[in-house]
């Protein structure tokens, strides 16, 4: 099965995308999803509501919210065709029509059967699984291809993924965008394969004009190169994703790879999460500019923002929650389904001023709407401790290298207050400066004063996060009695 061709996606009006994704939603429901998964299947009887009432994306307001708590039985989720039923539908003579009586079997086979999966990270939560038939491997391919040609990494570069082996989305995305792309990619398997030393001896060899990474990891690369003296004078592109990429983070990282030899590398994030089975992608932007966001796929999936208060639609650029509709997937299934990311910028329509292109974008930052905790940091009331602010302002201010946020109980007494230390690499050793700048931008953005700030070398650093044993590096870390 060949990915979608279509290049609507780039260039159609706003008016055109409503069109077209009222048309492919209505029959993504009532083709697939009524009739074959169960969750929402029951979820529409519920509602008293038939396929035909959603006839466009404005419809469906009228159907409710999905999160990650109703994710539980995995195969409530997925498309389970009933041979009956198909047999019955237009679509499936088409098929056969097409294909023979016996070619429609195997084009039945490649759309419907499941025969791949990633799942979830959650810190807190178990493990959920998603399905991928070969449609959705397809559409994976198709992201992977529209990363590449969004970022400009040519055909002709050499890449490197340091994305761990791992059935989690990130590695997949960048497997297929190098299959779908046609360029050299290897595959290093990150840092839990063969370790910080061995993923840079592999860049120092291959000199890669792309490397596509986690932000931390990576980070933890250049440093070791830095520390080695390698020369990576071939540098690009870095595409960047499984965690978001601050601000600042682009800026040491481009400091740092022009110490490296590579001065005009392009920094480009991506934004993707299990339930999507596929990732959305920044374009390049002149050295200099800032991100014009992350720019959707009209044709795959149709994204809303809402208030996450009243879960009410908000206007375009407007800050709200992203919730997530696929229009042709298959395998596991979610619909309206609420992300918990919050979008600084909201979502606008209007074509991109960088490339031109014309699908909708993401606008500005993303943040966890469960990154806000209630810590008992004095012993009367909980108060609420925004951690996206709090690493915000880590990895903003200048002179900072890596950082972890530690939670401890005082003295370690599961009954005492909370307190919160802030571990750090200094990037140029003058700690006590830094520790006053840190001290007071975090009571001017959060009102808060860790209990104390403490500094280490790089190499602790990496222990610390769990460079090479970890599949993400783990920058906070809760050590609270349980
Ligand atoms: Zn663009």
């Amino acid at each position: 099965m060949k990915p979608p061709k279509n290049t609507w996606w780039e260039k159609a009006s706003p008016s055109e995308i409503k069109k077209r994704q009222a048309s492919l939603l209505h029959t993504f429901l009532k083709t697939r999803v009524i009739p074959f998964v169960s969750h929402y299947r029951d979820l529409f009887e519920k509602e008293g509501l038939t396929a035909d009432d959603i006839r466009s994306t404005d419809d469906l307001v009228k159907l409710p919210f999905s999160s990650k708590k109703d994710l539980g039985e995995t195969k409530d989720f997925v498309v389970i065709p009933d041979e009956e039923v198909l047999k019955k539908q237009p679509s499936t003579w088409l098929k056969i029509l097409r294909h023979g009586p016996r070619g429609v079997k195997q084009a039945l086979a490649e759309e419907l059967r499941p025969i791949h999966m990633t799942s979830t990270t959650g810190r807190s939560s178990e493990p959920v699984p998603f399905l991928y038939t070969k449609q959705d491997l397809a559409n994976l391919e198709a992201g992977g291809l529209r990363l590449m040609q969004l970022s400009e990494t040519d055909a002709d570069f050499r890449c490197i993924n340091a994305f761990p082996f791992a059935p989690h989305l990130a590695f997949w995305q960048a497997w297929y965008a190098g299959i779908a792309n046609t360029c050299f990619c290897l595959a290093t398997g990150g840092g839990k394969v063969m370790g910080t030393s061995g993923n840079a001896k592999m860049i120092d060899k291959i000199q890669p004009d792309a490397v596509i990474a986690m932000p931390t990891f990576f980070y933890h690369l250049v440093n070791y190169a830095k520390t080695k003296n390698m020369r990576w004078p071939n540098l690009k592109r870095i595409v960047l994703g499984g965690e978001k990429v601050p601000e600042g983070m682009r800026k040491k990282l481009r400091k740092l790879c022009a110490e490296l030899g590579s001065p005009n590398v392009d920094i480009i994030s991506t934004y993707g999460f299990t339930e999507a089975k596929l990732a959305f992608s920044e374009c390049k932007v002149p050295q200099g500019h800032e991100s014009t966001g992350f720019h959707l796929y009209p044709d795959l999936a149709f994204v809303e923002i809402i208030d996450p208060e009243t879960g009410e639609r908000v206007p375009e650029r407007t800050r709200g929650e992203i919730v997530f509709t696929p229009l042709q997937a298959r395998g596991s299934v979610v619909i309206r389904y609420r992300t918990g990311d919050i979008i600084e910028g909201g979502i606008t329509y209007d074509p991109c001023p960088c490339c031109g292109r014309t699908c909708p974008r993401l606008l500005g930052r993303i943040s966890r709407v469960s990154d806000i905790h209630r810590l008992n940091i004095d012993k009367l009331k909980g108060t609420l401790v925004d951690f996206n602010a709090l690493e915000n302002v880590l990895d903003d201010t200048e002179g900072v290298g890596a950082w972890q946020i530690e939670l401890r109980k005082h003295n370690d007494d599961p009954l005492e207050t909370d307190e919160i230390i802030i571990h750090l690499v200094s990037m140029d050793g003058a700690s006590e400066d830094l520790e006053n700048i840190i001290r007071q931008t975090l009571k001017s953005a959060t009102e808060l004063s860790p209990n104390r700030i403490e500094f280490h070398s790089w190499k602790e650093m990496r222990e610390m996060h769990g460079v090479g044993q970890e599949l993400k590096e783990k920058k906070v870390i809760d050590n609270r009695p349980k």
